[in-house]
């Protein structure tokens, strides 16, 4: 049995090798590639700047209600839970038209950092590649121009951060946002980069909005990071970067940890100029009273969302994993001379038990609502011969659920039923335990604000488009007519109401599962179509992805926003 199980045991699957690097300044462009790039937008981001700059002086034919953003004593504020996210009724129409302008230029970025490579043909930026040091310094332009301090830490992680001279109005603990900026080998280009450049304009336009008017301040700092790691591609670990500043990041051992070419991570920080002392790393960890909450934008990297024909949703909780490996020993004998009733035949005996926990998984009550799934993903025989009755097989097993007491539920009777298949049928079953993670529940405080953040996106959209209407009504011709970049003409608003706000579990993991060891936790998922990530054909609609910024802009409005 040894000598079939070691047949069985795979080699891990490495392939990728990041070139040793040197240190890349900034302002390193994107280089040249025959990839296919993502959809193109409406208009490009040096114009889009430009009428930045421009618009605040011009007075377009927007048929508002003029009223500019100085709301004194607006009704919008509240001065014990911050300025509300329904504020769209108190932004005049220019601030609106700069707001939908920053929120698109998500897209613009997105289209910057798919097109930065270590492959000329396919995207792959591993830990401290040269793709990724070159993603990092336009991510550290884009930072500064929306008016963030930014520092790179030890681990390569970029932070930038929104302060302001004084105290804060609440507390000074941060409120950080953020994503990883790493990928897998001919990944999306959308997984890791869409949280952090929708959380860069998200604040730039929470900036615009404080300077804005002249009576509200910050309640608290917000900070953006972009983490060096979370796909773990290149040191068989995942969340290097998160870990680091959650403070797990040491006692895991990382720093011996080797690559494909043998280099340990320590050797890589110097290579690339970074300290690899335990002590500096030990200083990237923030500590919990001085965290507000971690709130992280991803793509949703599933299929729900476009089933709900909906743009956005909130995230209730990570869920929880259970891994077990099946041994399936039986008795391998001729396809031709064994009788079917004397037969101990393993797939015959796995295949009873893989369907059986399919049945199981889809009538477990309030599996769907718990977001209960069962996987086996790998499967193996041996010997695997057409005339060989197979004498011994192995299966995993993947359980995820939102509810850590189901789960653990749904893995008893598992085990249960695969004993009870391997008894009946004269085979041999043993179990392993390979890996149980508990469920992370998001805060209930910024599930509830990223809800209202997603509603009061959705109001701002239907004024903005009001005001559009009004506009190609009244004229004169608008210079600018497509400021939220979905098309002369087209409509970026949705059907949405206050009960169809999709709150839903996330069945991967995320940089907020290692940041929910040292501060409350919330999502936001965007809709990506038909649910493809990991792959070239990775997509978000614009429209989503501008929406998505819209959204965490109007949770930060409630969140970080403070009236006098
Ligand atoms: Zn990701």
């Amino acid at each position: 049995m040894s000598k079939a199980q070691a047949f069985f045991n795979r080699a891990l699957k490495g392939g990728e090798v990041a070139p040793r690097a040197r240190a890349v300044g900034p302002g390193v462009g994107s280089m040249v590639s025959s990839r296919p790039r993502r959809g193109r937008l409406a208009a490009p981001l040096l114009l889009g700047t430009f009428l930045l700059a421009t618009t605040a002086a011009l007075s377009f034919p927007f048929a508002f209600a003029a009223q500019e953003a100085t709301d004194e004593g607006d009704s919008g504020i509240c001065e014990e839970d911050g300025v509300s996210a329904h504020d769209a009724y108190d932004l005049g129409e220019t601030l609106i038209r700069d707001v939908m302008r920053n929120a698109n230029a998500t897209n613009e970025y997105l289209d910057v950092l798919a097109d930065i490579s270590d492959s000329d043909f396919h995207l792959e930026r591993t830990f401290l590649s040269p793709g990724s040091l070159r993603a990092l310094a336009s991510v550290r332009r884009w930072m500064e121009d929306a008016g963030l301090r930014t520092w790179l830490d030890s681990v390569g992680n970029l932070h930038g951060r929104l302060e302001q001279e004084g105290e804060y109005r609440d507390d000074a603990r941060v409120l950080l946002l953020g994503s990883h900026i790493d990928t897998v080998v001919d990944g999306g280009a959308y997984d890791g980069t869409l949280g952090i450049v929708s959380a860069i304009t998200a604040v730039k336009n929470l900036k615009l909005r404080l300077d804005s008017d002249a009576s509200l301040g910050l309640r608290r700092p917000v900070e953006v990071i972009a983490f060096s790691d979370e796909e773990g591609l290149r040191f068989k670990s995942t969340f290097l970067g998160s870990r680091a500043v959650s403070g797990t990041f040491l006692k895991n051992g990382y720093l011996q940890a080797t690559d494909s070419k043998g280099y340990t991570l320590a050797s890589v920080l110097e290579t690339v100029g970074l300290s690899n002392s335990e002590e500096d790393i030990a200083k990237i960890a923030m500590r919990r009273e001085d965290l507000y909450g971690y709130v992280e934008v991803h793509i949703e990297q599933g299929p729900v969302l476009q089933s709900l024909n909906q743009p956005v949703g909130v995230v209730s909780a990570i869920s929880g994993q259970t891994r077990m490996y099946v041994q399936v020993d039986g008795f391998s004998g001729h396809a031709g001379t064994v009788p079917m009733d004397q037969r101990r035949d393993t797939i015959a005996a796995s295949a009873e038990m893989i369907t059986r926990i399919e049945d199981k998984c889809n009538e477990f009550p309030l599996s769907r609502e718990n977001m209960l799934v069962c996987t086996v993903g790998e499967f193996n025989v041996f010997p695997g011969a057409s005339n060989v009755i197979p004498g011994y097989a192995n299966f995993s097993v993947d359980i995820r659920c939102k509810d850590d007491a189901m789960r653990g539920e749904v893995v008893s009777l598992v085990k249960r039923e695969l004993l009870q298949i391997s008894k009946r049928r004269k085979v041999e079953c043993e179990i392993q335990m390979k890996h149980s993670a508990e469920s992370c529940q998001s805060s209930p405080t910024f599930t509830e604000s990223l809800r209202r953040g997603i509603l009061g996106a959705h109001e701002l959209v239907g004024r903005y488009e009001e005001a559009r209407e009004k506009s190609r009504k009244t004229g004169p011709p608008d210079p600018d007519p497509d400021p939220g970049g979905q098309g002369e003409g087209e409509s970026l608003l949705w059907d949405m109401n206050e009960a169809t706000v999709p709150v839903i579990a996330s069945g991967a993991g995320h940089d907020a599962l290692a940041m929910s060891e040292v501060t409350p936790i919330g999502m936001l998922f965007v809709r990506c179509r038909d649910g493809i990530s990991h792959s070239p054909l990775e997509h978000v609609e614009p429209r989503d992805v501008t929406v998505a910024s819209l959204s965490l802009y109007q949770f930060l409005v409630s969140e970080a926003l403070l009236a006098a």
